[in-house]
């Protein structure tokens, strides 16, 4: 093959547009993949638009981060199919997840295994060519992590949504695991975040979710309850399916209300751990931080490092059981409306 077709994000609120261009050859590290799956993620949906809303009419713009045109997809499986001269520790037909957090590599987070804090980041998918395309190049194979024998398309969703999930719920300490866990929202994220929970050994999920299709997806994933957070009994219903004090709230929304009622939940010693972004302001009693002995926590992607435990977890236990609705990446502008129109259980994943 001489040439490769990816899908270009040639400005902000456009639709993609398929583009056929020479087939990349891997120079120095470089790693070339044959695209086996590529998932859609709501982050593709900020970075389309352009912008989030910060709350109290502030918005964020990724305006100095995208560098037009430029191929989206974050969420790669991909089989090896070429190698550069110095890329060592990998060969032809290796099947592997792409970790697409790739920092500068010099700075003190790079230096601690932080890469996906990196302010000058070099995110496939974001700041450089990603997945959405047949073929993706990776610039070191430490950025691939061998499948194993995991299917690829059930894998690739790990690479954002999993591996988001997994390094929330660590950051809730052994208490995620000893008590069941209030997770607010069941997207992609949420029936990710119940199953991981299972595959930690946790004690469970109560799930907050105000569409009733989901609330029943979030039940077959192994909820131990599905709650609709918009009833007027609503936080009793939460606090019995609980059954104790509330530890740990994960908020994988991230709007000012979903951050809200997070908050209100807390009993003393609590943490909310904030990771969707919805968008939003929330308003606070800042003497309940206090007296609740309360904390309030972000949590953005995972490290390199987290993504190698999550994917070795998974070979030992099994895969999150997560409905994926496949899709083929020529109809990638469908797949991200369907996205945004809130038509999506699961996780969306195209093959190319
Ligand atoms: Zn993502
Ligand atoms: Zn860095």
């Amino acid at each position: 093959m001489t040439t490769m077709r990816c899908f270009h994000l040639t400005g902000f609120g456009r639709a993609l547009v398929p583009v056929d261009k020479p087939m990349p050859a891997p120079v120095g590290s470089e790693v070339l993949l044959k695209v086996l799956a590529a998932g859609v993620c709501h982050s593709d949906l900020h970075i389309s638009d352009g912008s989030i809303d910060l709350g109290n009419n502030e918005v964020v713009s990724f305006e100095s981060r995208c560098n037009f045109p430029f191929t989206p997809g974050h969420e790669t499986s991909g089989e090896v199919v070429a190698v550069g001269p110095d890329a060592e520790g990998v060969s032809i037909g290796d099947k592997c997840l792409v970790c697409s957090w790739i920092g500068c590599g010099a700075c003190s987070f790079c230096q601690q295994d932080q890469e996906h804090l990196c302010t000058n980041s070099r995110f496939l998918g974001v700041n450089r060519d990603g997945g959405y395309a047949d073929h993706v190049v990776v610039p070191h194979p430490r950025y691939l992590i061998d499948l194993g024998g995991i299917d690829p398309v059930s894998a690739a969703p790990l690479a954002c949504s999993g591996l988001t999930t997994y390094s929330a719920l660590k950051k809730g300490g052994p208490r995620a695991l000893l008590e069941p866990v209030v997770v607010i929202g069941a997207g992609g994220l949420g029936l990710m975040a119940v199953n991981i929970l299972s595959i930690m050994g946790g004690k469970g999920a109560v799930v907050l979710e105000i569409d009733a299709q989901k609330r029943q997806a979030a039940l077959e994933c192994g909820a131990l309850a599905a709650i609709d957070p918009t009833l007027p009994d609503a936080d009793q219903q939460i606090r019995r399916a609980v059954g104790g004090p509330i530890h740990f709230v994960l908020d994988l929304v991230g709007s000012g209300q979903t951050a809200a009622q997070g908050f209100r939940l807390l009993d003393r010693g609590g943490r909310l751990l904030v990771v969707g972004m919805f968008g939003g302001a929330m308003s606070l009693s800042v003497p309940l931080l206090a007296i609740r002995s309360a904390t309030i926590q972000g949590s953005y992607i995972g490290s390199p490092q987290e993504l190698r435990e999550l994917i070795a977890l998974i070979q030992n236990t099994r895969m999150p059981i997560v409905p994926i609705d496949r899709r083929r990446l020529e109809d990638a502008n469908a797949a991200l409306k369907d996205l945004r129109d809130g038509r999506v259980v699961g996780r969306v994943v195209m093959i190319p």
